[in-house]
């Protein structure tokens, strides 16, 4: 299989400019190393009807295209099946029927990082599990056989984060996102993962799973968020921040894009000639402020 980069939106809803401007670095990242760019719906939560054709709606038109159909993680259970099968075998497994409450009221185990979970149903007894089972579903968790794990990522350099024996099928029977998306990014060939950095905390995580899996870990490269004028995280009420609210204020899509690329100290006009121009060693590492567009009522 031929080297891929990807995009992976979560259908809940329109994209904002920050989702844009991560989705336009996974571009240029993928294009830029003569990969193959695939996009990946991931609706195995938070999913909104039509929010998924909006989304690609937006890609196109800020000129991000891609490879292949779209994939969507809702059809592709039983490969995320297969996975947990694999690691039961090995013993790298448990039921867990803890509630979220019952984990933050656990005493966390003497050195477990913060934000660990804590153990608990690591070794019920089988009397114990069962008893549990009748009251409520089990989720599954990894039984981790380590504490931390160190990856390269190229913007962030050396990055050392927690392992935990985290989720891999939530007790909905639904496969965890930190399962769903190393199966699928290793089913779909996919070596190089660009993401914004909020993630970067959770992959570590990932990357011990992959290596667990036999999985070679993909080339990782967490990018700076866009902020609102607070220096928190852009989000949806931050007025228009989608591409539907700027049209609405009088701002083409051009424009965003223009806008876009030059955050990045990228030259305007296409996607094809920023990519001409694209360095990773020269992008920003700082997130960026959303200065906002149009003016009129953007
Ligand atoms: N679906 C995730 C999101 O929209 C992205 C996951 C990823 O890129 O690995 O936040």
């Amino acid at each position: 299989m031929t080297a891929a980069g990807r995009f992976a939106p979560s259908p809940s809803g329109e994209l904002h400019v920050g989702n844009l401007r991560t989705a336009i670095l996974a571009w240029l990242f993928a294009r830029s190393t003569g990969r193959r760019f695939l996009m990946r719906v991931e609706d195995l939560d938070r999913a909104r009807a039509g929010a998924e054709a909006e989304q690609l709606r937006d890609l196109a038109a800020i000129g991000v295209d891609w490879d292949g159909g779209v994939v969507r993680q809702t059809e592709r259970e039983h490969l995320y099946t297969e996975a947990i099968e694999r690691l039961t075998a090995a013993g790298l497994t448990y039921e867990c029927f803890c509630t979220r409450s019952e984990i933050q009221e656990a005493p966390s185990a003497p050195h477990a990082p913060q934000g660990a979970y804590p153990g608990t149903c690591r070794d019920l007894s089988e009397t114990d599990r069962a008893a549990k089972r009748a009251v409520r579903p089990a989720a599954v968790r990894l039984r981790a056989e380590v504490a931390e794990a160190t990856l390269q990522d190229v913007l962030h350099g050396s990055f050392t984060g927690v392992v935990d024996d985290f989720v891999l099928r939530r007790n909905d029977g639904v496969a965890a996102y930190n399962l769903a998306v190393v199966v699928d990014d290793a089913a779909q060939g996919i070596d190089q993962v660009v993401r914004g950095d909020d993630l970067l905390p959770s992959t570590p995580r990932q990357a011990y799973l992959a290596t667990l899996l036999d999985i070679p870990v993909p080339e990782y490269a967490h990018v700076p968020l866009v902020l609102n004028a607070d220096g928190a995280r852009l989000a949806k009420r931050d007025g228009a921040v989608t591409l539907a609210d700027l049209a609405a204020a009088g701002v083409s899509v051009e424009e965003v894009r223009d806008a876009l690329l030059g955050s990045l100290g990228l030259p305007a006009g296409s996607l094809e000639s920023a990519l001409a121009a694209f360095a990773p060693a020269a992008l920003p590492r700082e997130p960026w402020v959303w200065p906002g567009l149009g003016g009129r009522g953007a």
